[in-house]
């Protein structure tokens, strides 16, 4: 097929990529066609419309088609037939990310895993899952629940996304200050090479030798392999669960509790923060029994036998009031407690319903930082003119500013971008990163500029070679190219040379 460099003229893919004319979209489309079943392969506009974004919908691109295999065989087909076209090919799990990963590329198809949606084997005794990565991690612990067992990694979106999404992004959640990301829960991913190969990486024994693969592919965006089967390991269900809730009327004290606690050694199950924009958003919507009026508060979790969270309760009430706050409450029962998290779970859609639009950003900080942080962050909304709503896993200082603005008023978009850019620098500048839980994508490829060096991408390019020599999985997202960061300004260039001239151009 006509693989020929394009000038870029795409602001979202502004790297040279290959152009496919009409007459290389027919074929592609024809021999998708006689491999896979009728149903596996969908072209027409209106059948694409549905997949031209994920949780980002202020970035839009219709693929060439969408293919959604029915079994391994299928999706090895696929990958065969763009392989040997060099058409590039974005994985899609629920379509839920917020970084844009599973944007199409325009001249590129798009895999849904919707139908790899089965629990291939649930093992009490091992305490373990195999699992299909369409299915959705919830429906994992629903199918554990039974056995007194759940999955611990349980993003705020879990009722949807995929567990092949979540290793894709190693997604976080609420609990994983104490149990972990998705990285420490899963023992073992299978994944087809873009060769069409079946790899096994990690296993259910404790260690397994070699290179830590299964880390790697953990968070790699779809961009070194399709995974097709995921083991997680499965957790018993603590004996009880307990939830405190302080109000604060001062976000960055409330940021300084975060730290306080923790530097005492309690490790809550979760430790989650919302300010006053949140909490009035959430409440509004849910009827969560939230004080409406506090600046911020923090929902504590505490989970373990009868007498630790008994013995626990106490000591962090003590510590809260101690760390300033106005007034602590503990749940009086279950209802109360799932009502609490639920203000906080549906605080996102509730702050879609204050602003026309909004836009979700995902830093990480160290938590001694919380305060100044939070501090920084309300000075640049006022210098925007915009609000932001913070919601976040204060535990593991993972922010999730949520910028408000109006897409339908001329530039509010492009000022919001900005103000997210500012705040992931500022992330970066206290010791954090551009990340915690929702990748990179194609939403923060620039601010990867600023967090990492020409030597340190030219490794992620190297990695991304030995998997993927051809940049066919998934490309223009993740990993910027240095060209793409010299034209950022974050890259020194010398005399028009590039570092690393030889570098693969993805
Ligand atoms: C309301 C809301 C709340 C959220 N809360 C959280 C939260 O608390 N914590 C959190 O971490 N995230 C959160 N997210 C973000 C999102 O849900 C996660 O990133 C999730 O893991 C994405 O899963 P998905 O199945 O929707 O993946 P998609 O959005 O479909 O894809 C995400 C990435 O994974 C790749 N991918 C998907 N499937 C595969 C596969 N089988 N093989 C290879 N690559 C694949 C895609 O190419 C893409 O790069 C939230 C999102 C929303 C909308």
């Amino acid at each position: 097929m006509s693989a020929q460099p394009q000038t870029p003229k795409d602001p979202l893919y502004p790297d040279p990529h290959p152009t496919v004319s009409p007459q290389a979209k027919a074929d592609l489309i024809k021999a998708l066609e006689q491999a896979l079943q009728a149903d596996t392969v969908l072209h027409e506009e209106e059948d694409l419309r549905p997949y031209e974004c994920d949780g980002l919908s202020a970035y839009r691109r219709l693929p060439l088609a969408v293919i959604i295999p029915h079994d391994l065989d299928q999706a090895r087909q696929a990958l065969a037939i763009c392989r040997e076209r060099g058409i590039p090919i974005t994985a899609r799990g629920a379509g839920t990310g917020l970084s844009g990963g599973a944007l199409p590329f325009p001249n590129g198809v798009l895999m849904s895993l919707a139908r790899f949606n089965e629990i291939i084997d649930l093992d009490p005794v091992k305490r373990l899952a195999r699992v299909q990565p369409g299915v959705r991690n919830l429906a994992i612990s629903e199918a554990a629940a039974p056995h007194g067992l759940y999955y611990a990694p349980d993003p705020s979106s879990q009722i949807a996304c995929s567990i092949g999404g979540n290793v894709a992004e190693n997604s976080g959640g609420v609990h994983c200050l104490k149990y972990g990301l998705t990285v420490h829960n899963v023992v073992a991913v299978k994944m087809l090479t873009i060769e069409g190969d079946l790899v096994t990486l990690g296993s259910e024994a404790l260690d397994s030798p070699g290179y830590d693969l299964l880390a790697l592919i953990h968070g790699s965006e779809g961009m070194l392999g399709i995974i097709v089967e995921v083991t997680v390991r499965l957790l018993p269900r603590p004996e009880r669960a307990q939830v405190l809730m302080a109000a604060f009327d001062n976000p960055q004290v409330a940021g300084e509790a975060v730290a306080a606690l923790i530097g005492q050694g309690i490790i809550p199950g979760g430790l989650e923060m919302m300010d006053n924009d949140a909490i009035r958003a959430a409440e509004d919507f849910v009827h969560a029994g939230y004080p409406v009026d506090a600046a911020a508060i923090l929902l504590c979790e505490l989970d373990g036998t009868d007498a630790e969270v008994s013995e626990q309760v106490h000591e962090v009430r003590e510590l809260l009031l101690g760390a300033g706050a106005t007034e602590v409450r503990t749940a009086t029962d279950e209802a109360e407690r799932m009502r609490f998290w639920a203000g906080r779970k549906a605080a996102f859609p509730a702050v879609g319903r204050i602003s026309p639009d909004y836009y979700c950003m995902d830093g990480t900080i160290p938590r001694r930082q919380l305060g100044k942080v939070l501090g920084g962050i309300a000075d640049l909304s006022k210098a925007y003119g915009l609000r932001v709503a913070n919601v976040f896993h204060a535990g593991d200082g993972n922010l999730h500013p949520l910028i408000l603005f109006d897409a339908n008023q001329p530039g509010e978009l492009e000022k919001a971008e900005e103000l997210g850019g500012q705040i992931l620098e500022l992330c970066v500048e206290v010791g954090g990163t551009i990340t915690g839980e929702h990748g990179v994508g194609i939403e923060k490829i620039n601010q990867m500029c600023v967090q990492f060096q020409p030597a340190e991408l030219t490794q992620f390019h190297a990695v991304k070679a030995a998997f993927d020599p051809q940049g066919l999985l998934n490309p223009g997202k993740a990993v910027p190219t240095l060209h793409r960061c010299a034209e950022f300004g974050a890259m020194h260039v010398h005399r028009g040379q590039l570092p690393f001239p030889d570098l693969p151009r993805f």
